[in-house]
């Protein structure tokens, strides 16, 4: 039996297209061809395949898999998913897939802007303060940090810290830690006009996407995303650097 809707058996084609939930999450990505009972998964993909091209192609196929990865974590982790977060997850992972191929990257897929993502750093501009932050994972020492460093338009180092915890994390999530960091260090300085920049692809994405609701990040993303609020007249932003 199908362990998303316990109403049919669990065959590729009901799995990955017709079950009620898969439907769902093909309604969202404007998909045009529901097989009936009698097609087989490989046929249908065939037709997709065919149907489609480029970016449209490549996301019905990323929808797939995260429908599959879907499905794994609720019979083996016994999680359920949200629709919303399929999209995002099969979005994401394309992207990111997408801009380690080429620099041609969709940008509203991936929640960045095309002013960002340079590859050297650059200075703030004229009364701006830039916090850089970085993390690493010490897993031998089991202990992971992260780190940050402002400097003002001249490039002359504001201030900078780190901070060394014990435990096991995964890295994107000491990546936002750093970030968290960086804007509570802004919260306590006087004055406005702050970019807190980080080289953390998903870091940026989790806080910019109101559909990414991963649990292991939640509250972290949450608190980010207070803080930036909170920070609204000090006019922070946050930006991505490769
Ligand atoms: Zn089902």
């Amino acid at each position: 039996m199908c362990p998303s809707c316990n109403n049919e058996p669990e065959t590729a084609l009901h799995t990955l297209v017709t079950c009620q939930f898969s439907r769902a999450c093909w309604d969202k990505v404007g998909m045009s061809f529901m097989p009936d009972s009698n097609t087989s998964f490989l046929s249908w993909l065939d037709t997709v395949l065919n149907v489609y091209t480029g970016k449209d192609v490549r996301m019905k196929v990323m929808v797939c898999w995260a429908l599959w990865k879907a499905r794994n974590e609720l019979v083996w982790d016994q999680k359920g998913r949200e629709v919303t977060e399929i999209i995002t997850s099969a979005a994401t992972v394309l992207n990111q897939w997408s801009n380690a191929q080429d620099k041609n990257f969709d940008c509203f897929l991936g929640f960045i802007t095309q002013e960002e993502g340079d590859e050297q750093w650059t200075l703030p501009t004229q009364d701006t303060i830039k916090l850089n932050t970085d993390a690493a994972i010490f897993e031998e020492l089991n202990r992971y940090s992260f780190s940050l460093v402002a400097r003002n338009h001249r490039g002359k180092i504001v201030d900078a810290l780190a901070k060394c915890h014990q435990g096991t994390i995964r890295p994107e999530m000491a990546e936002i830690m750093g970030i968290r960091e960086a804007l509570s260090w802004v919260k306590t300085q006087p004055g406005k006009g702050f970019v807190v920049e980080t080289d953390s692809l998903v870091a940026v994405q989790a806080i910019r996407s109101s559909a990414i609701k991963l649990s292991y990040l939640g509250r972290i993303i949450e608190d980010c995303k207070t803080l930036l609020g909170e920070l609204k007249d000090k006019e922070v932003s946050l930006r991505f650097i490769r």
